[in-house]
């Protein structure tokens, strides 16, 4: 019987994002606890930003018709003092943050005017509104500040902060069981390698990609290759968080007991993607908990996770952005793309002449980590095109991949 064919990783893609549920469950967080969370919900200005016209300079506020004028000072207003209004023919002292005064309706700094004793002397122009931050400038009460799904930044635990807000309702964060296959894994720390071992890699790099996501990580260790121990292993994971992600024991050999032990306990849904590295990828589920299976080869594992399991579990933590950023370069190398899978291959990047051009790392083999280490982007072959010198190609950044 002749193998299914590879599935293209766009099919891929929507299968996976067909299937994401996002996360209902909310909580109430402070500010501070906000950061990386996932807004439940949108969050609309409750008052105007700045709540009163204020002035944006050290200077004089006045009324603009008075231009030209020696006038004396009345009233001095520095940020935070209360204002009252403008006596006429005068003017008032105020600095940056300061109330404007009812009656005036500008501001000249204090670099553009001459002092002469008791009085100011004011230039001869002065443009109504000039240096004055109006009311609701940054925000008006009502406008929607932040929409559900995004993942809050520092800049907008700030916007939140000047309305007032302290609290905010957040979707509880995506717990996801980690577990690594392999007879020859060995745990760094415990000791020098015995032979036809090697270091557990992709464990803590999945535990990095995952707890990076905002996801909180039960992190079950290293499953040998039985099939009893892949079925304990899996049926805990089910049981303890709201998606598995397991590496390795996903390709075809008789260590490889996942994919049986995962269609045992539940399904596999879709297997085998038409991409270079990270073939051998799985996705199913255990029970009705959602189950990835990366490959076991590091580099494989990283591409695969970013490229597939980071969209999937965005769209289960309730994110509203599930695309990832593209950036247009130019190929400091020439390829063939002659295999029947689209390719992503490593590459670190530099401006020249305003643009950037990207050079493969020069081992791309699927167990070579320091390639993904080393790089700064994927660059995306697609399939059966030949990339020249100088073409234009296009990159997917590496740190963008990783929130
Ligand atoms: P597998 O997908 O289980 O067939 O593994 C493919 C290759 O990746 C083998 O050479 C494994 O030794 C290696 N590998 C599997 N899991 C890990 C891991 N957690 N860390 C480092 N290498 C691994
Ligand atoms: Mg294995």
């Amino acid at each position: 019987m002749s193998p299914k064919p590879l599935l293209p990783l766009r099919d891929a893609l929507d299968q996976l994002l067909s299937d994401a549920v996002p996360r209902v469950g909310t909580a109430e967080v402070s500010l501070n606890e906000s950061l990386g969370r996932v807004l439940a919900f949108d969050q609309h200005a409750l008052i105007d930003v700045p709540p009163a016209d204020n002035s944006a300079m050290d200077g004089y506020a006045l009324r603009s018709t008075d231009a030209g004028r020696c006038l004396p000072i009345s009233e001095r207003i520095a940020a935070g003092d209360p204002a009252h209004a403008l006596a006429s023919d005068s003017i008032a002292r105020i600095f940056t943050g300061g109330e404007i005064p009812d009656g005036a309706d500008a501001v000249v700094m204090q670099e553009d005017v001459v002092a002469k004793a008791e009085l100011v002397e004011l230039p001869g122009t002065i443009r109504t509104g000039q240096h004055i931050r109006a009311k609701g400038q940054d925000c008006q009460a009502g406008d929607r500040l932040l929409a559900r799904g995004r993942r809050i930044r520092p800049q907008d635990m700030g916007l939140l902060a000047s309305q007032g807000i302290a609290q905010v309702s957040v979707f509880n964060k995506l717990r996801v069981a980690l577990l690594s296959t392999g007879n020859e894994l060995q745990e760094p720390g415990s000791g020098p390698l015995p032979a036809g071992a090697i270091y557990n890699s992709n464990r803590p790099m999945l535990f990095g990609l995952l707890t990076a996501l905002g996801c909180d990580v039960v992190d079950l260790g290293i499953v040998r290759d039985t099939a009893s121990a892949t079925l304990d292993a899996l049926s805990e994971a089910a049981g303890r968080a709201d998606l598995i992600v397991s590496s390795g024991g996903v390709s075809v050999g008789e260590a490889d007991h996942v994919r049986d032990s995962v269609n045992a306990l539940g399904k596999i849904d879709l297997w085998r993607i038409a991409i270079k590295p990270g073939k051998p990828f799985a996705f199913g589920h255990v029970g009705s908990t959602p189950f990835i299976g990366v490959p076991g080869n590091p580099s494989s594992a990283f591409v695969t996770f970013v490229l597939l399991a980071r969209p999937y579990i965005r769209a289960m933590q309730g994110r509203s952005e599930l695309s990832s950023d593209l950036l247009p370069a130019r190929a400091d190398f020439s390829v063939p793309n002659k295999g029947s899978r689209e390719e992503f291959l490593r590459v670190s990047t530099c401006l020249k002449a305003g643009e950037v051009w990207a050079s493969p790392y020069a081992n791309q083999s699927s167990g070579v980590l320091s390639s993904v280490s080393a790089s700064d982007a994927l660059a995306i072959v697609p399939v059966g095109e030949m990339i020249e010198l100088g073409q234009a190609i296009q990159l997917m950044p590496l740190d963008s991949l990783l929130y």
